[in-house]
């Protein structure tokens, strides 16, 4: 494996443009756009002197904290239950080094799963997601695409659901869940649901968590996406109460004790603060949910007016529209791939978006917008947006880039 995930290369390729005077609408990278709240960053500065090294699965603190966190959302756990890492997607990757047997994956699914699972020595098998919502695969059709890959030599004994999902800005009801996971309980399949995502839906009282469902779920979050913490790298694991929940805890703070050593010590003191979720930060996460549903919604509103086909978001930041209404345009012009369609967005319109292919879609003609980078570019601008909150569509940075969107989405049919 040599090279970078395309979600990094296309926000290094973005910013070399913009080096170079280019004015880019980038809607490639899936950072969540804001600044850090005061809170936080006054306990990182209060915390600088801490220079040791931690417990490899955090301090008993933060996982207390973490804990409380989940426990307030209707799911029991003990501190023992949870790991804490530098970013879920490490701990992603232990958690695949630690379970046996292929990975199934939903079609599309986030750019890093793949690549994780075949790092592991994995085969992984792709499943078609719903019309309803992204990051479960579709339930009438899981059973027997796992029993064919059975006969045809694979292994399948982990199910990867990313709940709410990134590419598509959607997530699966609680009754979708319920029968999803019925199926792979029948299956035999270990459920794994990465819910990074899980306070940015937009309406969260409809959203369940999967181990809400099936208490064996193991589920992965962080602080990445609800706070905006992405470079600080906090990931968090909730493991079910029973023996395979203790052997995972095992298994990925084994992995943990080779690989990372432990949470930056001063990350590990600023996490707890984010955890115990005091008054302003649940207000800071109110208020990013709100704009991020904000701008996504009139992104969405762009892409629709075009004639694409996509769901309409409910969750964080994202968009998966469908070309399949361009097909002979497009193909006109010699675009009959997703990234063909996502170079020609950039080099022709300035548009950067990431091409399906790089979800494991790779027969459509789908791209991922991530909205949130439209927000600003300075902390100013950043929270400018937060407190325009309903009102940031009509920032004039933001409309301007909806504009250049809608534009190009227009002259695709004929430029
Ligand atoms: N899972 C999904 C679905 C993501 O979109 C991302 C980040 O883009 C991650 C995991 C990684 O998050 P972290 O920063 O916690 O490693």
């Amino acid at each position: 494996m040599s090279a970078l995930s395309p979600t990094l290369a296309i926000n290094e390729a973005v910013l070399r443009r913009r080096a170079l005077g280019e004015r880019v609408v980038h809607l490639g990278f899936g950072e969540a756009g804001l600044p850090v709240h005061s809170l936080l960053r006054e306990s990182l500065e209060r915390a600088s002197g801490a220079n040791a090294y931690g417990a490899v699965a955090g301090s008993g603190a933060l996982r207390t904290s973490a804990a409380g966190y989940y426990t307030r959302r209707g799911l029991a756990t003990e501190p023992e239950q949870v790991v804490v890492g530098p970013g879920s997607k490490a701990l992603l990757f232990s958690l695949l080094m630690s379970l046996d047997g292929d990975l199934a994956l939903p079609r599309p699914a986030w750019v890093s799963y793949e690549p994780q699972a075949r790092l592991a020595g994995k085969q992984v098998l792709r499943l078609d997601i719903p019309a309803e919502a992204g990051g479960v695969p579709d339930p009438r059709l899981l059973g027997e695409r796992v029993s064919l890959s059975r006969k045809r030599g694979l292994d399948p004994r982990i199910l990867l659901l990313t709940h709410p999902d990134n590419p598509t800005g959607t997530f699966a009801s609680p009754e979708l869940l319920e029968s999803v996971l019925g199926v792979a309980r029948e299956c035999g399949l270990h459920v794994v649901s990465d819910e990074i995502y899980a306070e940015l839906a937009h309406a969260p009282a409809e959203f369940v968590s999967a181990a809400t469902v099936d208490p064996d779920v193991v589920v992965t979050g962080g602080l990445s996406k609800s706070h905006a913490l992405g470079g600080w790298r906090v990931g968090v694991l909730r493991a079910p109460a029973n023996d395979v929940g203790r052997r995972l805890v095992q298994g990925v703070t084994s992995v943990g004790s080779e690989v990372w050593s432990c949470l930056t010590a001063p990350i590990d003191a600023a996490a707890i603060v984010a955890y115990d979720e005091p008054a302003e930060l649940v207000e800071f996460v109110d208020s990013a949910r709100v704009l991020h549903q904000t701008v996504s919604r009139a992104a969405f509103e762009v892409v629709a007016a075009a004639g694409l086909t996509c769901r309409p978001p409910t969750a964080a930041f994202y968009l998966y529209p469908d070309f399949a209404a361009l097909l002979e345009p497009l193909a006109e012009r010699g675009i009959t791939t997703s990234v063909s369609l996502a170079e020609h967005l950039l080099d022709r319109f300035a548009v950067a978006v990431l091409p399906g292919a790089a979800f494991g879609d790779d027969t459509g003609l789908t791209v991922r917008m991530a909205t949130s980078l439209l927000y600003g570019e300075t902390e100013n601008e950043r929270w400018e947006a937060l407190s325009a909150g309903p009102e940031a569509a009509d920032l004039p940075r933001v409309r301007s880039a909806l504009q250049t969107l809608g534009d190009a989405l227009t002259a695709l049919d004929g430029d």
